[in-house]
């Protein structure tokens, strides 16, 4: 038992724990929980637990269906919800094949594989996610079809004695009591639309704090008698919902992504690093826009950003660079802009992870900035610049993906097959289904 382990089993013991759950996700992203009694914890830290992996989407064969799932006591967190009915807990956990190797179908592992690989290169990766979503009155659409939201409010308005603004504050205390720190909320563009913003962590912790965000932001609405929705597009007429992240890597205590002698403050390093998201981002949109929603948010306007482009304050560029001021090297950072609400946060992350460090490895060379409006130009000039289009459905983002040496290797090639086989089921079922759409705009005509 090491000392983690101690602490979380007195823990248990002093706060009277009932419940401890563990938790984990398949490929796509979905939260997997169990829950353990208290008196099962040790043995499950000293053996795991068994489980049967052929039932998790993407995780093994009927005929190799044992697994264990290795609970991280350094994830112990109470949780803060439900105390009356006996006070519950949770610890995130690595997946393990029987004989006790790191189960290649674990989108946690995919995760550690780039994180190790970043630390041999001497970088910790630090991450902070802006998360959007939709408050919603209920998980149904209205009788016009459409979901309806709490509010019609708009960009940072302040609703006095609002849902919205209720939901928030509840929101972000129950964060920050689980030791997850927000750096600032407010109310989105879209009606019932809103925004919490967690501040820098490593990346493996943010991708666990990912997870944690989107059942307390769903258990704090149950509670409230709403629905939160992460859907990349939930509206056709108003903005999709973003989980742009901020990059950065340091180097002991330097950030390696500042250079003051630079005009924008950025090293050749974050130049390396922009670059090699760029290059890599049309073969990894399968996994940051995973759904045949995805692409909706991607093409239908609200900020969402469509080609592949980086920039200062241009907020249609992928990839933005914040103007740093010249005193505050530690925050100097790279955002993502391309990965929706909705995207697995560990498979996401590795791959824009690795990109950027292939970048570096490999010396990519950064192409200009681009200052204007990238979907304002035409086509022309989008390729005159070297905007290429990101893919325009799930369909389109899936061959790229399958042919990518790169996407392979970063994910390993269980999760690469599980994930491709997923997605084109899914593709096929979409493309044979007849959309309201098309019933309102042939069936009367034709
Ligand atoms: N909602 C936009 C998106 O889907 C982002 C708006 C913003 O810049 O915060 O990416
Ligand atoms: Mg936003
Ligand atoms: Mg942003």
């Amino acid at each position: 038992m090491d000392r983690q382990q101690d602490y979380v089993l007195r823990t248990i013991e002093d706060r009277d724990v009932r419940f401890v759950r563990l938790w984990f996700t398949d490929v796509i992203g979905t939260l997997k929980s169990v829950a353990l009694s208290p008196a099962e914890v040790e043995n499950a830290f000293t053996e795991g637990l068994g489980f049967d992996g052929s039932s998790i989407d993407g995780y093994t064969r009927i005929s190799e269906s044992d697994m264990l799932l290795q609970p991280d006591p350094s994830t112990f967190q109470i949780l803060p919800w439900r105390g009356d009915q006996g006070q519950s807990s949770r610890m995130f956990c690595d997946v393990l094949t029987p004989d006790g190797r790191p189960a290649p179908a674990d989108p946690r592992h995919v995760l550690r594989r780039v994180l190790d690989r970043a630390a041999d290169r001497g970088f910790t990766c630090f991450t902070h996610p802006e998360i959007e979503f939709y408050l919603l009155q209920s998980d149904q659409p209205g009788p016009d079809g459409e979901p309806v939201p709490v509010d019609r409010a708009g960009y940072f308005d302040n609703v006095p004695g609002s849902d919205a603004a209720d939901f928030r504050r509840d929101a972000v205390s129950l964060l920050e009591g689980m030791g997850i720190s927000v750096e600032f909320s407010h109310h989105e563009n879209g009606p019932g639309q809103n925004e919490i913003d967690l501040c820098a962590a490593d990346a493996l912790t943010t991708a666990d704090n990912v997870m944690t965000f989107r059942t307390v932001v769903k258990e704090v609405a149950a509670a409230q008698g709403t629905y939160a929705t992460f859907m990349p597009k939930p509206f056709s007429h108003h903005p999709g919902s973003g989980m742009h992240t901020h990059f950065s890597l340091f180097e002991g205590d330097a950030n390696a992504f500042y250079d003051p002698a630079d005009e924008f403050r950025l090293s050749v390093t974050g130049r390396r690093f922009i670059a090699g998201l760029l290059r890599h981002s049309v073969e990894i949109t399968a996994v940051t826009h995973q759904f045949v929603n995805s692409y909706k948010r991607l093409w239908g306007g609200g900020e969402a950003p469509s080609y592949t482009s980086w920039g200062h304050n241009n907020r249609s560029a992928l990839v933005r660079v914040p103007l740093y001021k010249p005193d505050k090297a530690g925050s100097a950072r790279i955002e993502y802009r391309g990965i929706d609400a909705s995207a697995n946060p560990y498979l996401a992350y590795a791959l824009l992870i690795a990109a950027g460090l292939k970048g570096i490895e490999e010396g990519y060379e950064l192409p200009e900035a681009a200052a204007e409006d990238i979907s304002a130009l035409t086509t022309h000039e989008r390729r005159v610049l070297g905007h290429v289009p990101l893919p325009g459905t799930l369909h389109d983002a899936l061959r790229p993906a399958e042919e990518s040496e790169f996407v392979a290797s970063v994910l390993g090639e269980h999760v690469f097959d599980a994930l491709l086989r997923n997605k084109r089921q899914e593709w096929d079922d979409y493309r044979v289904e007849v959309t309201p759409y098309e019933l309102r705009r042939y069936l009367s005509g034709l």
